[in-house]
């Protein structure tokens, strides 16, 4: 059997790993960047829940920081603060992170090829020379233009925008989200650390805002940093859509970003886009495409609600987020995720405010 697997990121990788490990396939990985892990444009935030749920793990010398809180803002500044009695997560260096996961598929026998921007000309061809087709291309996936699928809708893929800054001040153990109208209306802002002094800094907003969203970072940027100096620049579409109900096209499956498999409401899908890969991949090896599709139930479930979620925050006021934040004080975490901690969080203050209920509830069922 020979799989081919378009984009060489945490999907594609995870994927090509699982069907290495469990057969004999020929399996060719294909990407148009020059190097693995090249130019990362990720914060490298994944939390420990996520990471135990889909069972993987990460070398420590991928890992630039260790996160033992995270601190939601309102936008008076007002904050509730996630901790646990263990880690909340870690940050990746994604380039090195990527680069240990192709060397296990190369390790493997996998065969990675660089450097080719894939076409749909290209699909075209290989549709007939390989077994199975694995589209792991990300947000702005050519194979998904290639099966003919529409692109994300205006509210359902962000823009995220990110800066690497100098930030002495700033605890590395700390992760912070910010939300609000003037921060990054229907998203928000995050700072992570980034280890040796450095920040990542940056903000998703619907894409539809278009060029806004660098006037946002750059604002709040001003807002809370005052002395820094700029390492780098980033900018990529994060699909914040629903997942939707099959992932299988044919012998053509979807995963990672281009699925998408990404958490609506924070944009995550690193865990997310190796918890579909892995499940593609077991898929191929049972011969049984289907299966992908019911592996990952667990997940489509799992985003759904977050979608639901992501409607309610983002359609709050200034004056909704303060309250949220000040219903939190006093509020402890059962889970390790802040996606479930939210919801609680969320269904807390509706219970509290019933003439905010009213105004979600269309979201909430
Ligand atoms: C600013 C920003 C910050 C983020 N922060 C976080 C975070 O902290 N935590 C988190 O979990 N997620 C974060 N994400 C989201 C995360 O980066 C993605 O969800 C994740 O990378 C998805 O993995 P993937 O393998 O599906 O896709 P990708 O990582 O996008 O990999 C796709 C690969 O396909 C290749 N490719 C694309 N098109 C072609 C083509 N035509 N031909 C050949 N190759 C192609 C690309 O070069 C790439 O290597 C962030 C995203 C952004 C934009």
């Amino acid at each position: 059997m020979k799989v081919l697997v378009i984009g060489c990121g945490p999907a594609g990788l995870a994927c090509a790993e699982k069907i290495l490990a469990l057969t004999e396939f020929e399996v060719t990985v294909v990407d148009k960047k020059s190097r693995v892990g090249e130019n990362p444009r990720c914060a490298g935030g994944i939390s420990r829940y996520m990471m135990e749920k889909v069972g993987f793990s990460v070398p420590k010398s991928c890992i630039v920081a260790n996160l033992k809180r995270v601190r939601i803002y309102a936008p008076n500044m007002d904050y509730w603060e996630f901790k646990g009695d263990k880690d909340y997560g870690y940050v990746l260096n994604r380039e090195l992170f990527e680069q240990a996961m192709a060397e296990k598929v190369e390790g493997l026998g996998g065969k990675i090829v660089l450097g080719h921007l894939v076409s749909t000309k290209d699909l075209e061809f290989w549709q007939s020379q390989y077994n199975y087709i694995v589209g792991a291309d990300g947000p702005v996936s050519v194979v998904r233009q290639w099966l003919g699928l529409p692109n994300f809708s205006g509210g359902d893929v962000h823009l995220g925008v990110q800066k690497t800054i100098t930030m002495d001040s700033y605890p590395q153990d700390t992760a912070e989200l910010y939300f609000g109208e003037n921060v990054a209306s229907e998203g928000y802002a995050w700072i992570f650390p980034g280890g040796n002094s450095l920040v990542r800094i940056g903000l998703g907003v619907p894409v539809w805002r278009g060029w806004r969203v660098h006037q946002f970072l750059d604002n709040f940027i001003e807002r809370n940093v005052y002395d820094h100096r700029e390492i780098n620049s980033i900018a990529k579409q994060i699909p914040t859509a629903k997942m939707p109900e099959t992932g299988v096209y044919g012998k053509v499956v979807l995963v990672g970003d281009a699925l998408p498999s990404t958490d609506p409401l924070t944009g995550g899908g690193v865990c997310q886009g190796i918890a579909s890969g892995q499940a593609a991949g077991r898929a191929i090896t049972e011969g049984h495409l289907g299966n992908y599709d019911r592996s990952i139930n667990w997940l489509r479930k799992q985003n759904n609600r977050r979608y639901r979620l992501k409607q309610v925050l983002y359609s709050f006021s200034d004056q909704d987020f303060n309250k949220l934040i000040e219903v939190m004080h006093g509020f402890k975490p059962k889970t390790m995720s802040i996606g479930a901690e939210l919801r609680r969080a969320v269904i807390r203050l509706l219970l509290r405010k019933p003439r905010l209920a009213r105004k979600f509830f269309k979201y909430l069922h």
